[in-house]
């Protein structure tokens, strides 16, 4: 029997014809106008197996070999069960790289996000994705000192990745990775 495909309808008003999309979370997406009928999106999707499972396919081979396999659950539940152990985790460790940066910050939320690993606000706030704690320990650092170095640099000019790899020399080949990941 042929693998089932799930997929989700979304109804856009704007939208002009049905359109296929498979996201960077492995998602499949049929985007429909809203007075297109269910059996559309159906049919749609059957005759674009190939290519929907193709898609799949490689997203699963660009994921890097050794990475933690909860870094490609997107649960609620996952999200919950992680959230404060990432709270404490990201309190310590930026504590740590602020100090050795010579930086303050305001506060740091955990936030369930898809597709980032963080950010930083003009009001010295940092957020940061739970999924750091499935990290390797240097890839975390990384992301802590980036995320610091934004509070000096709110751009990703050459003078912030100097600041960057003045705490992780290696910030390249971490970056690298991180972006595989999503
Ligand atoms: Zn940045």
């Amino acid at each position: 029997m042929a693998q089932k495909i799930n997929y989700k309808i979304k109804k856009s008003a704007r939208a002009k014809s049905v359109r296929l999309s498979v996201s960077a979370r492995g998602e499949v997406v049929v985007t429909a106008p809203r007075l297109v009928p269910k059996y559309f999106a159906e049919r749609l999707v059957e005759q674009k197996r190939d290519w929907i499972l193709r898609q799949l396919q490689k997203m699963q081979t660009k994921r890097p070999q050794n990475a933690d396999p909860r870094l490609f659950n997107y649960s609620r539940e996952q999200y919950e069960k992680y959230r404060e152990k990432a709270r404490e985790f990201c309190a310590k460790r930026v504590a740590y790289w602020a100090t050795q940066m010579d930086l303050d910050y305001n506060r740091i939320a955990i936030k369930n996000m898809k597709t980032r690993w963080g950010s930083c606000s003009i009001k010295k706030n940092l957020n940061f994705n739970y999924k750091i704690i499935f990290l390797k320990p240097e890839q975390a650092d990384y992301l802590i000192v980036h995320e610091l170095a934004h509070l000096r640099q709110m751009n990703h000019s050459p003078a912030f990745w100097k600041i960057v790899e003045e705490y992780v020399p290696n910030y390249k080949k971490n970056r690298i990775e991180l972006n595989k990941i999503f």
